[in-house]
């Protein structure tokens, strides 16, 4: 059996400032994925949070993780952004990102998308419904046609992302609203996963169906290749090329890296 290594990053800013969400993830939403996501033998979980150096990410952390988690909100623009372009190039050559909830925002997620990622949102106590629309795919394994969450904030569309590789879940919500809550988009060689619940003031991160896709987004996003994408050399042709000019000749010769026409 194979461990994938899962660092799940938080901002760990709403659960320490407000002690009515302190009281709902004792231990930080991070804390609460990784317990969550820890029952699983597979799964070697770590945590890492915006107060440590380099937010917890540092560079062997970085290269040690086949999937990442972010959960960020109020502290988006509090995150360094040499961090986020490390990240950016992890997931070019291969690791896995899951991005949750409000982290719609997060720079590394706009970054991956080239849009906006805005939406709709309220904060009525509302129910979400999330239906399966592909039950055939891993990440949706175990699952119910649809589940329920008692209350939740309301995300609403249009959610401006590329059009998704593969939309899994469609959720609608008692105010009447829906949203593409779990989608995936290949970037590189990495996988990118986008799942919607998990707003700070509700135990989302506790609810079995809610963690079973996180789970099952953790093996199909782990990093199965390692393959750096940030050069572009120039080559040596295999043969003779009778009409090649001497200046490309030159170029190929000097072994230049990105140089050239
Ligand atoms: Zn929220």
């Amino acid at each position: 059996m194979r461990t994938i290594n899962v660092t799940v990053w938080n901002e760990y800013l709403h659960e320490v400032q407000e002690p009515e969400i302190g009281e709902v993830y004792p231990a930080g939403i991070h804390g609460a994925l990784a317990e969550g996501l820890g029952a699983n033998d597979d799964l070697a979980v770590r945590t890492a949070t915006l107060a440590e150096p380099a937010h917890g990410l540092t560079d062997e952390v970085i290269a040690a993780t086949d999937v990442m988690i972010w959960w960020g909100h109020m502290g988006h623009h509090l995150v360094d952004n040499g961090v986020v372009a490390k990240v950016h190039e992890a997931v070019l050559s291969g690791m896995g990102l899951i991005v949750l909830h409000s982290g719609h925002y997060s720079k590394i997620f706009r970054r991956l998308m080239g849009t906006n990622c805005s939406l709709l949102w309220r904060e009525a106590n509302e129910k979400e419904r999330l239906w399966v629309l592909e039950p055939s795919h891993p990440i949706m394994e175990g699952l119910p046609p649809y589940f329920e969450l008692e209350a939740e904030e309301m995300y609403g569309e249009r959610f401006d992302v590329p059009t998704p590789d593969e939309l899994l879940m469609v959720s609608w919500f008692q105010g009447g609203e829906v949203f593409r809550s779990c989608a995936t988009w290949r970037r590189g060689h990495g996988r990118v996963v986008y799942f919607r619940p998990g707003h700070e003031e509700y135990p989302t991160y506790r609810d079995e169906h809610v963690l079973r896709v996180i789970t099952n987004a953790c093996r199909w996003a782990a990093r199965t290749v390692n393959i750096a994408t940030n050069h572009a050399p120039n080559v040596e042709a295999l043969e003779w090329v009778p009409g090649a000019s001497a200046r490309a000749a030159a170029a190929a010769q000097a072994g230049a890296d990105s140089v050239g026409s």
